[in-house]
């Protein structure tokens, strides 16, 4: 079945009522049937949960998975299950600022080891060393847009026995399928794609069973899982999934055109622009290319005027929503990074990073147009 027919059916439960949705269970107590399997929240095995994870495990076509109460619970016991003392990782460089402050604040502490490298597959491998057990990769990434090639690195990587893990977060399972290209590991922040709406928080891992076992045993002990109430709006989310980010993804790929018109936009940053380097890439492994844009804007244009001129797209964090965002990168997801090394990965003041929502194409281009207009002639007024 396609993805569409698929985030609408599967994990769906028929037999226990001739309902058309899935039964809230909320119970935390589960009474012993036969001493078959022990139900409890904190092993991510009551009927909710595992009715979300059948949905997603469908949508990334892996074998099963594990939802978790946040995006960074569900990476950090990705790592912190799959990997031990004395172990070395290598991490793309342009890594999502939380994941960033775990390995520091966090993967140190357990004795784990790693490296940064850029986003080629050559960068990635040159970076292993002997004692090297995962490469962990963003594809796209955050804030650049830039591509990973998954096919390339995963064969790379199988040969040197290595697991691959990547945050699809910006993708989601409509746009990109690792699984499909080889790679071991999949994990999303459900709150951005997969809820969809700006209101529930939650994560997901996606793999085969023994490396889902692993992460198991680590996250009973841990924790963090996600209650019925929220697996029932997650399901509810996630059945109009496709739909949503295919909208998302088509806005985008105008909104990309009229900006790279725009003569006060300097550059933009999407995978679907034929002349944007990771776009041949992309064109194989992505099957829209999503609704996350950067651009820069002309130093005429101050970025911070321009994104208090927005009047329909709202200025926040977070992303992935039916209603589209913008931020400052220097100003949220890099706000902490030095200056210098921010600027070597093009990071700088005027670049602002779009979340397309599902509203209408030129609505969005005319508050684009209206905003930058206005941010560059308040310096030509204050200049006259
Ligand atoms: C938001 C985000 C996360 C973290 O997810 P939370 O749900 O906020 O914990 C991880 N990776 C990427 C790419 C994200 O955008």
């Amino acid at each position: 079945m396609k993805k569409s027919t698929l985030a609408v059916h599967a994990g769906q439960r028929r037999e226990a009522s001739p309902g058309v949705v899935n039964q809230v269970d909320p119970s935390t107590a589960f009474q012993y049937i036969d001493h078959g399997p022990q139900y409890y929240p904190r092993y991510f095995n009551t009927p909710n949960q595992q009715m979300v994870v059948e949905k997603l495990a469908a949508l990334e076509n892996t074998e099963t998975g594990m939802i978790f109460s946040s995006g960074m619970a569900a990476i950090s016991m990705t790592l912190t299950g799959l990997l031990e003392r004395g172990d070395h990782v290598v991490f793309i460089s342009s890594l999502y600022g939380g994941t960033h402050h775990f390995i520091h604040s966090e993967l140190e502490k357990q004795g784990i080891d790693f490296s940064f490298a850029g986003t080629g597959v050559d960068e990635l491998m040159n970076a292993c060393r002997p004692e090297t057990k995962m490469v962990f990769v963003e594809s796209p990434t955050n804030p650049m847009m830039e591509i990973v090639d998954l096919a390339g690195l995963a064969q790379r990587a199988r040969a040197r026995n290595l697991m691959v893990v990547i945050d699809s977060t910006f993708a989601s399972p409509i746009n990109q399928n690792p699984a499909n290209f080889g790679i071991d590991v999949i994990v999303h922040s459900g709150t951005k794609y997969l809820g969809g709406h700006s209101d529930l928080s939650f994560g997901a891992v996606l793999s085969r069973k023994p490396l889902i076992d692993r992460i198991h045993r680590k996250s009973i002990n841990y924790g963090g899982n996600v209650n019925a109430l929220t697996c029932y709006l997650i399901e509810r989310s996630l059945k109009t999934l496709s739909i949503r980010v295919e909208r998302q993804s088509s806005n985008a790929l105008k909104i990309a055109r009229a900006l790279n018109a725009n003569p006060q936009v300097t550059r933009v940053f999407y995978p679907g622009l034929p002349e944007s380097s990771g776009h041949a890439i992309a064109a194989r492994q992505m099957t829209g290319f999503g609704g996350m844009l950067s651009f820069e804007l002309s130093a005429e244009c101050p970025a911070t005027d321009f994104l208090s001129r927005l009047e329909l797209i709202t200025p926040a964090m977070s992303l992935g929503g039916v209603e589209s965002t913008a931020v400052l990168p220097v100003f949220a997801s890099h706000r902490l990074m030095p200056e210098a090394e921010r600027e070597a990965l093009g990071i700088t003041g005027q670049l602002v990073r779009l979340s397309v929502g599902i509203e209408d194409a030129e609505d969005l281009i005319d508050d684009l147009q209206q905003a930058i207009l206005a941010s560059c002639q308040l310096l030509s007024r204050a200049g006259s």
